[in-house]
């Protein structure tokens, strides 16, 4: 049960605007008293039962469920006009009030739920939200007049105006058929008045009633709606779906009230059958958006939420390795690529630097052993000097480059395992060209060193042997 706010004082319980419907007064408490004959065994039959029971459905479900509520309030789907005045004609069996002010009045609840224009709210009372209110005109709109003005669609069309107009005179005729029909099929006319008219429209009534009052009060909900709206599912039985109605306030123009496997919904699955028969169409389906605020699916969000919350830790975990394998100086949020592109080329160019380096120590290398031929002297020995100097720089230089490029390749990959936008394919093959060219340049270098250390071993025997 919620925990009621503070009662609102409603219009209707300003004394002087009270008025009173005398009708209605007269007309349930009539129907209540004739009910009453079903105490009296004699009237009793099985077929008076079943017809009551049929007539419950004709007039509960077909009627009231799904054309005033669900048609004709709510348009959840659509169908063809004279299967819309059938179902209208079954609505009228359940003496509650014609189309147009049934619908006047639901949609003023709809509108202003358990504000003070609310024509049932159970904020005033328990009693006054299930029947009470009925006794009470609403003000503003207790003439046709003042309450087709929420209705106007329904007011436009010739017919709903005919059954607003006559739907008492089409329930009594309606009893009086269920009436000769008794008497012809067996004597039972009272019977099935007894139990086909006044008790099953007064279990209806109740029933009916219940949702504005039950189901505002007591129940769970699925969702957070800003009225006391409740699903009970004593209710929902007995109205065929209605008792669903926090679903239905959260989502009024979805045809299903039921949305949980549990929460079954008859009136819906007659309208699905209709659908399969192309008698009605356009069926509304919860939407999503609303479903999406369902509080027992909201628990799963919570888990979503907590799985979003460790799927941002891993990638800040990530960015914290990424960044130690990068250089700290390269800022990690923007894209990284210009700089993937600078570092690239740096690597590129010690590359390049190394195998000039190369280029030269080989050269000298080359003028060495030539020289070695030639006698060595000090000239040469010096110029071999220069030559190893000059090749140990370029290794130092290829060594640099391949370091180099092969932490610019590291960051590359660890960019494309990150792999969001970050590192393209370019960046992977600069990363890889750079590599092969440090590498080459490297070899280069070796093999330069190489050759160096064999002119040395050719001439620093002469060298030394001359200074000797
Ligand atoms: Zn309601
Ligand atoms: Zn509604």
């Amino acid at each position: 049960m919620s925990t009621a706010p503070q009662k609102p004082s409603l219009a209707i319980h300003r004394k002087a605007e009270r008025k009173l419907q005398w009708e209605t007064i007269f007309i349930i408490g009539v129907i209540h008293l004739l009910a009453l004959m079903a105490f009296d065994s004699s009237y009793f039959s099985v077929s008076g039962l079943v017809l009551g029971i049929v007539m419950y459905f004709v007039a509960g479900m077909v009627g009231v469920t799904m054309a005033y509520h669900r048609l004709l309030t709510h348009r959840s789907f659509q169908t063809y006009k004279p299967v819309e005045y059938f179902l209208t004609f079954c609505a009228c069996q359940a003496l509650q009030s014609g189309p147009i002010e049934w619908v006047a009045m639901h949609r003023i609840h709809h509108k202003e739920s358990d504000e003070e224009p609310d024509p049932h709210s159970p904020l005033v009372n328990f009693l006054w939200a299930h029947a009470g209110w009925l006794f009470v005109s609403l003000p503003d709109a207790h003439t046709y007049q003042e309450y087709s003005r929420f209705a106007k669609d329904l007011h436009r069309d010739k017919w709903q105006r005919f059954f607003d107009m006559f739907f008492f005179p089409i329930y009594v005729l309606t009893a009086v058929a269920i009436y000769f029909a008794g008497e012809v099929y067996g004597g039972l006319g009272m019977s099935w008045l007894v139990w086909g008219v006044f008790v099953r429209t007064v279990v209806l009534w109740h029933c009916t009633w219940a949702v504005n009052s039950v189901t505002h009060t007591f129940g769970y909900r699925n969702y957070n709606t800003d009225e006391e709206s409740t699903n009970n599912w004593l209710v929902a039985i007995f109205s065929f779906g209605e008792g669903w109605h926090n679903n239905h306030h959260a989502d009024q123009r979805s045809a299903a009230h039921g949305q949980r496997w549990f929460e079954v919904d008859i009136t819906y699955r007659l309208i699905k059958i209709m659908e399969l028969f192309g008698l009605v169409w356009g069926v509304r389906e919860p939407s999503q958006r609303v479903v999406a605020k369902r509080l027992d699916i909201m628990v799963d969000e919570e888990g979503l939420r907590a799985s979003e919350a460790r799927r941002l830790d891993t990638e800040d975990a990530r960015a914290e390795v990424l960044h130690t394998m990068t250089d700290p100086t390269m800022p990690l949020e923007v894209p990284e690529m210009p700089s993937l592109t600078e570092a690239s080329e740096a690597a590129v160019e010690s590359a390049r630097k190394a195998m000039e380096s190369v280029d030269a120590a080989l050269s000298h290398a080359s003028v060495a052993l030539k020289h070695k031929k030639d006698d060595a002297d000090q000239a040469v020995r010096q110029m071999l000097e220069k030559g190893k100097d000059m090749a140990m720089a370029a290794v130092e230089q290829a060594k640099y480059a391949a370091a180099e490029a092969g932490e610019f390749s590291a960051q590359a990959s660890a960019y494309l395992a990150d792999a969001k936008d970050r590192a393209t394919e370019s960046a992977h093959q600069a990363a890889e060209r750079a590599r092969s060219l440090a590498q080459e340049a490297s070899d280069a270098a070796s093999k330069a060193a190489d050759e160096i250390a064999v002119a040395f071993k050719g001439i620093e025997r002469p060298v030394i042997s001359s200074a000797v």
